[in-house]
């Protein structure tokens, strides 16, 4: 079953007061993965463009219902834009699989629904937040009061469009901010739906700004914005370290930076259920194609079964079904974009030539259109030190390691990023004593991935990133605190 790609409407501009905005300057050509077929020419937005976005969420703060009324209002329009956005999930999720790497009906049926839960899960907090009485001597009254910072500017990555902008806007809006949010270039069409469905369920105009551009102009302008309180980013490591830079020397913004990731798998041979096993991990590096922060991209396996989980993992690979995003029927994604598959295949062929052996895959996938499909593949063979190993590739490529003791297997864990890691045994104090060791923010044992349990917040260690996404630490990290101590006469 199909949908006609071309039929969908495409919502373009920038999205400042409410309404979409067009503007004569700079574009960049936005094309589809699935056949890389131009979809639009996207505006730029200038210094001017970042400036009117920044100060109409700065008035739309300091003067509407959003921070001033009581906060059950915040929560009331909350709520009723996630239930817009479950009623729209057709136009929305057709929207969304056009425009991005996602199958229409994984939109359709997971990121749409975890969008919308998403978003209720934080609409609870906008009336429950409250502060502290301190213990001070009888004449003092001492208060932990906490604050909006007025301004978040988000910023988003292109791989899962609609949930990633949700994610970081949620939390934002929940604790009384506006927002001014810079989609990815390359996915930039879908927030602007989210956000006229945000004025239809009544969220006041200028809360929910979005301004459009590349990351080295417009993301960086919105950065260094003096108007802007905090950042929420979700990108690379490398745009991490340029936020952070951008941050210092702008006035000190707060960070929140979900960065990239190369996470283990680690599978002991005790484990009971191998067919399992292989159906986590192959979905783990299979799904969107790879392109997951948390893909659980490194095997580490216990020699021991290493042969049969591999046979295993193999064929779940050749049941793929690789097609446009616009097809039912499809459940492998394309990549990005041409130059990403060029990156990743450019990793494959170095790592082939530096020793590794290839067990499936390993080049380009071929279909009827020009899509940059890529064939699952999995690398044995390959050093820690190795590139294939040590940087993120975000693509379907598995690599595999094996050990024959437990330290062994942990100490084959150490990487330079720490976002998360699986653990599989029938073993408790096995999986204890890993999860103690491993240095990543979340640990997955007997299962892999993101669950829709959004009390569990989800942030790196080390050069995975600073801060959480989702659970009660993203409202708090979108607020800060306020001690007042009043002295008073007995
Ligand atoms: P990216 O860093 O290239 O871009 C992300 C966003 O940052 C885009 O909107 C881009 O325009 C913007 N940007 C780029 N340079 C900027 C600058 N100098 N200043 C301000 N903004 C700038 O990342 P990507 O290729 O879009 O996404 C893939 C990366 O995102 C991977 O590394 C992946 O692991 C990571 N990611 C992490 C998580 C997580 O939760 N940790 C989730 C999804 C993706």
């Amino acid at each position: 079953m199909y949908f006609d790609p071309n039929a969908v409407r495409i919502p373009n501009g920038h999205f400042i007061d409410g309404r979409l905005i067009q503007e004569n300057g700079n574009t960049l050509i936005v094309r589809r993965p699935a056949d890389n077929a131009i979809v639009a020419e996207l505006p730029i937005a200038n210094a001017n463009t970042v400036d009117q976005a920044v100060q109409n969420a700065t008035q739309a703060y300091e003067t509407t219902e959003w921070s001033m009324g009581a906060p059950r209002i915040r929560a009331r329009l909350l709520r009723r834009w996630a239930d817009l956005i479950e009623a729209n999930k057709v136009a929305l999720g057709q929207l969304e699989a056009v425009t991005s790497t996602r199958p229409v009906r994984d939109v359709i049926e997971i990121d749409i629904p975890y969008a919308a839960d998403c978003i209720r899960f934080f609409a609870e907090f906008a009336d429950k937040l409250g502060g502290e009485v301190a213990a001070t001597r009888a004449d003092h009254l001492g208060m932990v009061t906490s604050e909006p910072y007025g301004v978040v500017a988000a910023i988003a990555p292109w791989n899962f469009p609609i949930t990633q902008a949700i994610t970081k806007i949620a939390p934002a809006l929940a604790a009384g901010n506006a927002v001014v949010l810079k989609p990815s270039e390359m996915t930039p069409f879908s927030a602007l739906a989210l956000a006229e469905l945000a004025i239809e369920a009544g969220i006041p105009t200028g809360i929910f700004n979005i301004v459009q551009g590349t990351g080295a102009v417009t993301g960086d302008l919105l950065c260094r914005h003096p108007m802007v309180g905090k950042i929420s980013f979700t990108g690379s490591t490398r745009t991490g370290e340029a936020i952070m830079t951008a941050s210092a020397q702008s006035g000190i913004k707060p960070v929140t930076l979900e960065l990239g990731g190369k996470s283990p798998q680690l599978v002991f041979s005790d484990v009971p259920d191998l067919d399992r096993v292989a159906r986590a991990i192959a979905a783990s590096f299979l799904n969107n194609a790879g392109q997951v922060c948390v893909a659980g991209s490194r095997l580490i396996v216990q020699r021991s079964i290493e042969a049969p989980l591999l046979d295993r993992i193999i064929a779940l690979t050749k049941a793929i079904r690789p097609g446009p995003t616009w097809a039912t029927t499809t459940t492998y994604s394309p990549l990005i974009s041409h130059p990403h598959m060029e990156r990743i295949d450019g990793i494959v062929k170095r790592a082939i030539a530096g020793g590794a052996s290839v067990l499936t895959g390993g080049g380009r996938l071929s279909t009827v259109d020009d899509g940059a499909y890529y064939q699952p593949t999995i690398l044995s063979g390959v050093r820690s030190e190795s590139e294939a190993v040590r940087e993120e590739i975000f693509g379907p490529v598995l690599t595999v390691q094996s050990f024959d003791d437990e330290d062994d297997g942990l100490a084959l864990t150490d990487h330079k990023y720490g976002l998360a890691a699986g653990v599989y045994t029938g073993n408790i104090n096995r999986a204890l004593r890993a999860r103690r060791r491993i240095q990543a923010g979340t640990i997955w044992v007997n299962r892999y991935g993101r669950s829709a349990d959004f009390i569990i917040p989800t942030g790196g260690y080390n050069n995975s990133g600073i801060g959480k996404d989702l659970g009660r630490q993203a409202v708090e990290a979108n607020l800060r605190h306020k001690s007042t101590l009043i002295a008073f006469d007995e």
